[in-house]
């Protein structure tokens, strides 16, 4: 063994002697870590423990095999140490070499030898309570569980400590895109060293658990929360082995500041609390913390609320459509129309904000975009056999769908059992942000369209637009958020209205159609007709209308468009 080489070793077994020996601190993770870097120091593929609860359980190999460390390679066993503890079971540790390195040195086998015999004796001491400790309260990976959180959230209740605490839960950002980039043992890697970076955020008195995934909870006191709050929001850290490349982490959080007076009774009310407000922040891009008070109590209850009535709501007719008409702004012609959910309960208009997130949480959103399919299905033959007008009608297919293999079925049973052609359907689906999600979408968006629908690009501009999206998707008609048209106050080079310019000649080089939403003023339109957008949907034509008022204007067919007045004359 050379100088350096030695070095390392003295250093690596004093720490895991301290380690064994000083019980009251034992860090399990550290002593994991010791013996990981003893076994690349000694140039190891593999360690083995197994246990016996008597030595005729040995001889009859009906026992436990634990493996310690393994790096895959083919190898054979170079040291082996087996011991009777007091209460008759056997414990046999065994350490492997792969076939390609060069044996190890005699003093080499010495120092293995002893170090094997420290950790074997260790074990079964500890075998016990350790085994017990470590089943209950870490997970697979070594990462304390919800258990732990539980039992130390107990420990602070009941010692009356927890106020000036802060507790928070968060969950990792697209951490199934870095562990795509860098691969699953870099990811591995790169979430040990997040993890480690918070616990020592979190103080000595602090903790933090793994709850399953990449969702963690973490309990600190007050004073560290800015700092825990920067690292959360974005950290760099090190996901090679070599310590030479970084990746940068971030998550979404839900918090709850523990008040001093009322403090919680019981850890449950804290896991609610964190894990309420780390749903309403993942929900919400643009604001990744969200710390829970009243209001959200009240919000949780609305969508429960929410969630319980909707099946009965469903079998009661009580969603209905409103249609909006979408206008050429060239003729003023009623070129097609969206179809826009209302529900009304005892007497009162619910508008779609107030329920449709809460149903997009779950697959009822399906139940509910296939019930106003048919709604509008209804609709549309009962103007064709009375041989009034027809527009092309858009329905909103929620991105819950993109999961349903079968959707291009269910679409057809409607439509088809209403015989409506299927030129007067428009199929109206959002960006999505995962790669996953891209591939659906595009198999969604193809399979519509191969059936002749009309398929448009939601909200465009709203979330995570890209390029790729109308390239790679034969999109129809390109739909432009209103947070993409400018306003009144927004002059000719303001980067909303060079954007707006730019989007829409993109879109018209690609040959889609372009309709842009929201347009509410006379200068509005103007700025639509300058960039040559001919489509518009909004406030400055009509409000989502009811059907017999949408009917009325599709008998009259146009708009007189004024835009030097104020109003629209219809
Ligand atoms: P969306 O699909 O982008 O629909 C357009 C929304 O913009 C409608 O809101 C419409 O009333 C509103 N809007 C139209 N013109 C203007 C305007 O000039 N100014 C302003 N400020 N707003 C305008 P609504 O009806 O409240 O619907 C909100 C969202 O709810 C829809 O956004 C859509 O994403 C969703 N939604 C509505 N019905 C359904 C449905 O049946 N299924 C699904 N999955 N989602 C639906
Ligand atoms: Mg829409
Ligand atoms: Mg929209």
């Amino acid at each position: 063994m050379d100088k350096s080489r030695m070095e390392q070793y003295h250093s690596l077994f004093e720490r895991m002697i301290r380690c064994m020996t000083d019980r009251e601190n034992f860090d399990r993770n550290e002593f994991v870590q010791i013996l990981k870097d003893l076994s690349i120091l000694f140039r190891l593929s593999k360690g083995v423990t197994e246990f016996y609860r008597s030595e005729s359980a040995e001889k009859s190999g009906d026992g436990e095999i634990m493996i310690d460390y393994d790096t895959g390679k083919k190898d054979h066993p170079v040291i082996q140490k087996r011991i009777l503890s007091k209460s008759k079971s056997v414990i046999i540790s065994t350490l492997y070499m792969a076939d390609e390195e060069p044996p190890l040195e005699k003093d080499e086998l010495n120092k293995l030898d002893l170090i094997l015999s420290a950790l074997v004796s260790f074990i079964a001491r500890n075998r016990f309570e350790t085994s017990t400790e470590m089943l209950g309260y870490y997970d697979d990976d070594n990462y304390p569980n919800l258990r732990f959180f539980k039992r130390y959230l107990e420990t602070l209740i009941s010692g009356h400590n927890i106020s000036g605490k802060t507790m928070l839960c968060f969950n990792l950002r697209n951490f199934s895109g870095i562990n795509q980039d860098i691969g699953r043992d870099g990811g591995d890697i790169a979430l040990r060293n997040y993890f480690e970076t918070l616990k020592s955020a979190a103080g000595d008195d602090g903790m933090i658990c793994r709850i399953g995934g990449d969702n963690f909870a973490m309990a600190f006191s007050r004073e560290y929360t800015d700092e825990i709050l920067h690292i959360l929001s974005g950290f760099p850290v090190i996901y090679d082995p070599n310590g030479k490349n970084r990746v940068l982490i971030s998550a979404s959080a839900g918090i709850y500041d523990i008040p001093d007076d009322n403090p919680p009774t019981n850890p449950g009310e804290v896991i609610g609390a964190i894990y309420t407000a780390l749903l309403t922040a993942k929900h919400n891009p643009e604001t990744p913390f969200i710390y829970y008070d009243q209001k959200m109590i009240a919000t949780r209850e609305k969508a429960a609320q929410v969630q319980l009535l909707f099946p009965k709501a469903l079998e009661n007719n009580e969603f209905r459509v409103f249609y909006q008409p979408k206008v050429d702004i060239e003729s003023g012609r009623i070129m097609g129309a969206e179809a826009l959910c209302r529900w009304f309960r005892d007497g009162q208009m619910i508008p779609p904000g107030e329920f449709i997130p809460v149903l997009e949480q779950s697959p009822d959103i399906c139940r509910l975009d296939f019930h106003i399919l048919d709604l509008v299905c209804r609709d549309i033959r009962r103007w064709l056999d009375a041989e009034m007008p027809v527009v092309r009608v858009s329905v909103n297919l929620s991105r819950k769908h993109l999961a349903d293999v079968d959707l291009q079925k269910h679409i057809l049973d409607i439509i088809d059992s209403h015989r409506i052609p299927h030129q007067y359907i428009e199929i109206e689906l959002t960006e999505t942000a995962t790669e996953v999600g891209f591939r659906a979408l595009k198999r969604v968006a193809g399979e519509l369209q191969d059936n002749g629908f009309c398929i448009s690009v939601d909200d465009f501009g709203m979330g995570y637009s890209s390029l790729n999206l109308i390239r790679e998707i034969p999109w129809n008609v390109l739909k432009i958020d209103r947070c993409f048209l400018p306003t009144d106050s927004d002059d000719e080079n303001s980067s909303t209205s060079l954007m707006y310019g730019h989007v829409i000649s993109m879109a018209l080089d690609l040959g889609l159609e372009c309709v842009t939403e929201g347009v509410e003023t006379p200068k509005q339109v103007e700025i639509l007709k300058k960039n040559n957008c001919r489509f518009a949907q909004g406030f400055y034509f009509d409000k989502p209308l009811s059907v017999e008022e949408f009917e009325d204007r599709i008998s009259r067919g146009y708009y007189r468009i004024d835009t030097k007045n104020d109003r629209i004359f219809k």
